[in-house]
């Protein structure tokens, strides 16, 4: 497990320099940090027998590394151990209406992580970075369910990703051709449309035993924004 606190300023590289839509990046690893604790699902892309697979998945974050896992049988992480790959966090916060259609766009907020996992096999570390990613999609269930038993985690593999090489953009406010260019002045409805997710009520398991109710951290998390 890595120590170290990583530096304030996202790093600068081949991979994470922004090109277009340069105003949108961040370099500021507290952007990284929010987005990643906002969330709990990224995309994981990684070459697979020569060809890309983008893998939706969930992650942990510890500040350091993104905690991955999965079946030791799935493709995609048998294959990361030893490969550049990369995550990406997306949280969509809203469609932006424009008065041209080449001008409508997308607010957001997103990162993408780029790096050699490791394949955590210490049986401690393995606990740590299990019980990071429950925190993180499900505070509170872990010590509450059941945890891993040794078949169970003999059967999972656990990958940590430095935060060390990582981007940031995010768009914000309303769209880019109301104050300038030759549609500004044009008669059509331009602005927002706010997008949010949000949890909904608890639904039991109908075959719950009688009498088993929720527990206060998943009744604290109703109705909660996600993202
Ligand atoms: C929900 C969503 C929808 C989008 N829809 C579109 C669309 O329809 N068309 C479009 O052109 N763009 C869209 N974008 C922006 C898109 O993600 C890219 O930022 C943009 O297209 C520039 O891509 P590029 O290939 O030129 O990357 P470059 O600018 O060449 O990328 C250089 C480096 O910048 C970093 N980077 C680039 N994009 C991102 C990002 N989004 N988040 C974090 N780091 C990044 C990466 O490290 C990358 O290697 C969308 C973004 C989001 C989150």
């Amino acid at each position: 497990m890595r120590r170290t606190p990583l530096p304030p300023a996202l790093p600068s590289t081949d991979r994470t320099r922004h090109r277009r839509l340069r105003e949108q990046g961040s370099d500021k690893r507290a952007a990284l940090d929010a987005i990643l604790a906002a969330g709990f699902v990224c995309h994981l892309g990684v070459i697979v027998d020569g060809v890309p697979m983008v893998v939706p998945t969930v992650y942990g974050s510890d500040g350091t590394e993104l905690y991955l896992h999965g079946s030791v049988a799935s493709r995609s992480l048998v294959a990361s151990p030893g490969a550049t790959v990369c995550a990406t966090v997306t949280h969509v916060d809203g469609l932006v209406l424009a008065r041209s259609v080449f001008e409508h766009g997308v607010n957001y907020r997103s990162a993408m992580v780029y790096g050699v996992p490791r394949l955590v096999t210490d049986p401690e570390e393995k606990l740590a970075g299990l019980r990071c990613l429950t925190a993180q999609c499900a505070p509170g269930q872990w010590g509450y369910a059941r945890v891993p038993s040794r078949k169970e985690l003999a059967a999972t593999s656990l990958l940590a990703l430095s935060l060390e090489e990582a981007s940031v953009k995010i768009r914000t406010g309303p769209p880019d051709d109301g104050t300038s260019g030759p549609d500004a002045d044009r008669p059509v409805w331009a602005g927002t449309l706010p997008l949010t997710t949000a949890f909904g009520a608890l639904v039991a398991d109908p075959a719950l035993g009688e009498g088993i109710a929720p527990p206060p951290h998943l009744l604290a998390r109703e109705g909660g924004r996600v993202g």
